[in-house]
């Protein structure tokens, strides 16, 4: 397929064929009034039908970290689905689910050791909820049931993902949700926490704020508490200080589960291959999706501590099994582009990478500071959020025409979430990129 093909379909398609597509997360209406259609991708850069070439400022969805179109990974699928193209796992299973099982569990800290596989992030949160209740239910203590998670968080789209997630407007519309869910207090801050770089100072403290849950609903009726190392989509909100050592301390005091969301943090974008090494705090259960595969093939899962994995294995029922699994998961191109993944991150060192450019990645998006614009930048990682001063009685509509300009005539490509843009460039960015990224933002945002 030529890029004239693709200029040819994508002027064929008329208003009313861009109407059987119904897009998730956006407004499709404005969407189809004028569409930002990508043909084709390579490395760090997206094209448009008539091939214009857009710097990925967002790898893709969080989850393009080793770029686009990457030769070893797009040979392996190729490969795959030649080879073996899908296989049961219920009862039956394909050699390299196990090989690929291995290597994340030798990726993660030290005593997560076992993986279950989905096929998304949101799967990944469902997961390791219900786990988190089975592995109570099978310990003897089935009225831990309550699931605490957290203001600003977001946990995907299933039912318990929205239910332990922290955003209203993914909630409002769809009902009751999981019964007893409680959340912990967001840990943001703009007076106190302004233009940080890292972790903030400020905030530690409000992981005591589960002590008030456990107070209230007592901790025999607690099961798990879910939370991200680094809020990802509702504005790079990395932890303060102190903060998820404090929740594990006060987990293990309660004998609470404490379940990491590293759907966006795991595979580099901390600059290490999990947020829990960074941090040096493990949960019992991790989620991840999104960087296992760079984003070629859907996967997700879980990775989970042999407390949990053997109260399955050797519990007093030998046959005590996790009544839970898709069809898909460890699907064999899945699994195929996972470990052709890990090896171009270990082969090109890219969590290092990403580790040694993060100062420089920082200094970069701190220029945007004094923009009149903008009202707070939080960077940590190669992960970077820029919050601006909201249209007044518009909230929502300049972070949309700023992601609208960048695309149509700056070339690049940024997400937004209402007001806040977020930046997150696939780790093989080059220092001279995320130059390029800001200055090219900069300009953009000097025309507001
Ligand atoms: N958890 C977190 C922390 C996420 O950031 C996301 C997606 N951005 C999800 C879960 C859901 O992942 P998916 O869209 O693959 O279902």
């Amino acid at each position: 397929m030529s890029a004239a093909d693709d200029l040819a379909r994508s002027e064929a398609l008329s208003p009313n064929d861009l109407g059987a597509f119904w897009m998730p997360f956006t407004p499709n209406r404005s969407f189809k009034k004028n569409p930002r259609l990508i043909a084709r991708a390579k490395d760090m850069y997206y094209y448009t039908p008539d091939g214009r070439a857009v710097m990925d400022g967002t790898a893709g969805l969080w989850c393009c970290n080793a770029g686009h179109a990457r030769e070893p990974i797009v040979k392996a699928i190729q490969r795959q689905a030649a080879d073996l193209d899908f296989a049961p796992t219920f009862q039956f299973a394909h050699p390299q689910a196990f090989t690929l099982a291995t290597e994340l569990a030798l990726m993660a800290p030290e005593g997560l050791e076992h993986v279950f596989f989905a096929n998304s992030g949101s799967e990944g949160v469902d997961t390791a909820l219900k786990i988190a209740l089975a592995y109570h239910n099978v310990t003897g203590n089935g009225s831990r049931t309550r699931l605490i998670g957290r203001e600003r968080g977001y946990h995907g789209v299933g039912f318990g993902g929205i239910s332990v997630g922290g955003i209203v407007t993914n909630r409002k519309h769809y009902g009751g949700l999981l019964g007893g869910v409680d959340h912990l207090p967001h840990t943001y801050d703009r007076e106190k926490q302004a233009f940080t770089i890292g972790e903030p100072e400020w905030g530690g403290h409000l992981a005591d704020e589960l002590e008030r849950i456990v107070a209230l609903h007592d901790a025999s009726t607690i099961a798990a508490v879910i939370v991200e190392p680094m809020a990802g989509s509702t504005g790079v909100l990395p932890a303060p200080k102190g903060y998820l050592k404090r929740l594990r301390e006060i987990c293990d005091k309660h004998g609470i589960l404490l379940i990491f969301d590293e759907v966006i943090t795991a595979f580099g974008r901390l600059g290490y291959a999990t947020a829990a090494e960074r941090y040096g705090v493990t949960p019992d259960i991790m989620t991840f999706a999104k960087g296992v595969t760079s984003g070629t093939v859907p996967m997700g899962g879980v990775i989970v501590s042999d407390r949990i994995h053997d109260a399955f294995m050797k519990g007093p029922d030998h046959a005590i099994e996790l009544f839970h699994g898709y069809t898909y998961t460890a699907h064999p191109l899945a699994v195929a582009a996972g470990l052709a993944t890990l090896e171009v991150y270990r082969g090109e060192g890219l969590f290092e990478r990403a580790r040694e450019f993060e100062a420089h990645f920082a200094e970069a998006a701190m220029s945007l500071k004094g923009l009149p614009v903008v009202a707070d930048i939080r960077v940590v990682g190669l992960a970077a959020a820029v919050d601006l001063h909201p249209r007044q009685g518009a909230p929502g509509a300049l972070g949309y025409e700023v992601m609208e300009r960048a695309f149509h005539h700056h070339d690049i490509m940024v997400r937004v979430t209402a007001d806040t843009i977020a930046l997150s460039p696939p780790l093989i960015v080059k220092p001279s990129e995320i130059d390029a990224l800001f200055e090219t933002l900069k300009r953009l945002l000097g025309e507001f």
